[in-house]
């Protein structure tokens, strides 16, 4: 099983979200949609997408102000969807952060290129220091980016959403320390708990899966009050 990437779509015209939501499903996507910029906000931290997909003239308010938002702790990808004529509203959009933009109408070839195009470039930033988005390696352990796969000795572990967020995360640092706050933020966001409860939980479960014996991991080391370490790649040392 490979992980789904998830699509946010903040769009309050039911007739272009519902066409957006079935052309992605069908080109395997996982959609939430949100017609209000309150709804999408909460969403945003509430279920992690991928990617977001955003109107900017929304009901409640200005797409431009979800965008400011996010930016404060997010880099996720975000496609602003505008109307023709809205040149300016397109500039201000990437002007504070937005990634790419796409002009109504558009057909499913144009929006499926958008997306593709705007994943890989936040997986190079993510991969500065790695080459490509080449999979991380080391002593059995597998975490294939592109395919979201990660096996142990070539036998495959079903990992849930948040626990390959971590393992991903760990996996493109490997060999650093990286705090818990970091982990926390990049994994929840900032209105997450202050406490490590929820991580900790997460890491033991993802050491049942991934460590022969957990209490003594060979992959992610616990670095006492500061954070966790993954083995380095083994291409990289
Ligand atoms: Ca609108």
């Amino acid at each position: 099983m490979t992980q789904k990437l998830t699509v946010l779509i903040i769009e309050d015209e039911h007739t272009i979200c519902d066409f957006m939501a079935k052309t992605l499903n069908a080109h395997d996507y996982k959609t939430i949609t949100a017609h209000t910029g309150r709804e999408g906000l909460a969403y945003l931290t509430s279920s992690l997408p991928d990617l977001v997909l955003l109107d900017l003239g929304l009901p409640d308010m200005d797409g431009i102000e979800i965008i400011k938002e996010t930016r404060q702790w997010s880099s996720i990808p975000i496609i602003v969807i505008s109307a023709r004529n809205q040149e300016k509203e397109k500039v201000g959009a990437l002007d504070i952060g937005a990634d790419d933009y796409i002009t109504k109408p558009f057909g499913t070839y144009e929006l499926m290129a958008r997306i593709r195009t705007a994943i890989r470039h936040s997986n190079k930033i993510l991969d500065d220091h790695v080459n490509n988005n080449r999979p991380y390696s080391a002593g059995g352990l597998v975490v294939d980016f592109e395919k979201r796969r990660v096996t142990v000795n070539d036998k495959e572990v079903h990992l849930t959403r948040v626990e390959y967020k971590i393992v991903s995360l760990l996996a493109k640092n490997s060999g650093k320390v990286i705090t818990y706050d970091t982990i926390i933020n990049e994994v929840w966001g900032p209105y997450a708990d202050d406490n490590n409860r929820i991580l900790r939980v997460n890491m033991a479960n993802i050491r049942r899966k991934i460590e022969e014996t957990p209490g003594e991991p060979k992959y992610i080391f616990t670095e006492l009050g500061v954070g966790y370490r993954m083995l380095e790649d083994e291409n990289l040392s």
